[in-house]
């Protein structure tokens, strides 16, 4: 007899797939066999990976594999506790110490994820008489802590500063407090949020100024400081966010700013008070690619001419790659826009048939008709593995009737 999911009281959930399934969305995960790489085996088949964020090859660079396995002999597997009851090792010091060295800022706190980062900031430093005006294509991070601390929420159109304005405008004279927050790079049309203007306005206005740097740390700025320091706007931005899961190539989030706000946070961020903090093995390996964002600036080189050349051969075959009915991507995110839910689905399938890993994103993680392949450049592309790439999107895309 099989489990829970068949029993009436979560039939709900069996008929939401069931309605996936009648769309052409539904998908089952892939399984990745050996490492993430350029080229790696997803469920038994090789292909050349386009879906990874791992933008420098920093997943299972030699020198942090070594820090990791030293952390561990060191301290162990695990921190045994949150870190304000007795899981605070030197090491995640350390981490927090260099991070916030690397951004120009006074202080910063690391999460165990660029969601709870996100989450736990934005719920716990505004409350029920306050403003959030938020991007939005925000990330659902931002989406659920902006829920969660009972702010009254107002939307502006997509990188529409003069929107935001407005909305600034609206609520000039309310009591509350106003936080403004954008991401630094958008996550699935690869756009940069326009974080100059914004912060410049928030300046006018008073607003606390916030940016989610997820896709732009590694990436953006000088050594990949993200793209508040593209800007040149460190000191206009009040929080910023920032992951070790995607360039960095472990696991967690943080948060940047001043020292009053990131005491503020290690006493009220919800996931930092009450989950445990990473094991030694994670922070020892983020220190480390903190260092190699330093010392190996030409992987940060590599990703942008391997960007770019992607970019320019998918726009040549003819390809939608944004800038049309959706925003024209500036960073080594680069969709695929089909439109149709269950086209993309298929056309992500036979992708992969054919040796290439690319994933396609449907409604609700986009709006509906904006379905696309969503397809990510790293440094650790050569140029006949784009090439072989490239060869096999086109010749499927024919087959398929979307070229
Ligand atoms: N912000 C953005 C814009 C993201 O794309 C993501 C990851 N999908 C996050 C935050 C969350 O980061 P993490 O994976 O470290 O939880």
């Amino acid at each position: 007899m099989p489990f829970a999911a068949t029993r009436p009281q979560l039939a709900h959930l069996t008929a939401v797939m069931d309605d996936l399934k009648a769309r052409g969305t539904y998908f089952k995960l892939r399984v990745l066999d050996d490492e993430q790489g350029p080229v790696c085996h997803y469920d038994g088949r090789e292909v050349i990976n386009l879906a990874s964020n791992n933008y420098l090859g920093l997943c299972n660079h030699p020198k942090l594999r070594e820090a990791a396995i030293a952390a561990t002999r060191k301290y162990g597997v695990g921190s045994g506790a949150v870190r304000t009851i007795a899981g605070t090792m030197r090491i995640h010091m350390e981490l927090e110490e260099k991070i916030a060295a690397f951004k120009g800022v006074e202080a910063c706190v690391v999460f165990q994820s660029g969601f709870s980062a996100n989450a736990g900031t934005v719920s716990s430093i505004l409350g029920k008489e306050d403003f959030i005006l938020s991007d939005e294509l925000n990330h659902a991070s931002i989406i659920d802590g902006a829920r969660l601390s009972k702010a009254k929420i107002k939307v502006f159109r997509h990188k529409d500063v003069a929107h935001a304005e407005e909305l600034l405008k609206e609520v000039q004279n309310e009591p509350g407090r106003k936080l403004v927050i954008t991401d630094g790079v958008f996550s699935m049309d690869g756009d940069i949020g326009p974080v100059g203007e914004l912060a410049d306005l928030c300046e006018r206005y008073g607003a606390i100024m916030m940016v989610d740097d997820a896709h732009a740390s590694g990436v953006l700025g000088r050594n990949g400081r993200g793209s508040v320091d593209h800007f040149h706007a460190t000191s206009k931005v009040d929080v910023q966010v920032g992951t070790l899961s995607k360039a960095i190539g472990a696991l967690g989030g943080y948060v940047c700013g001043s020292r009053d706000l990131i005491d503020f946070l290690y006493h009220r961020a919800r996931p930092f008070l009450f989950s445990t903090s990473h094991p030694p093995s994670v922070a020892a390996t983020c220190i480390a690619a903190f260092d190699l964002l330093e010392s190996e600036p030409e992987r940060i080189a590599r990703l942008w001419d391997n960007t770019w050349y992607f970019k320019k051969q998918l726009t040549d075959a003819g390809f939608d790659v944004g800038g049309k009915t959706t925003p024209a991507s500036e960073t080594p995110i680069t969709p695929i826009i089909l439109g149709d839910g269950r086209r993309t689905m298929d056309f992500s399938r036979a992708l992969f048939d054919q040796g290439v890993m690319a994933t396609g994103i449907a409604f609700p993680t986009v709006s509906e008709g904006k379905a696309r392949i969503r397809t990510i450049m790293t440094s650790e592309h050569t140029r006949p593995q784009i090439d072989r790439a490239l060869d096999i999107i086109v010749s499927t895309a024919k087959t398929s009737g979307i070229l």
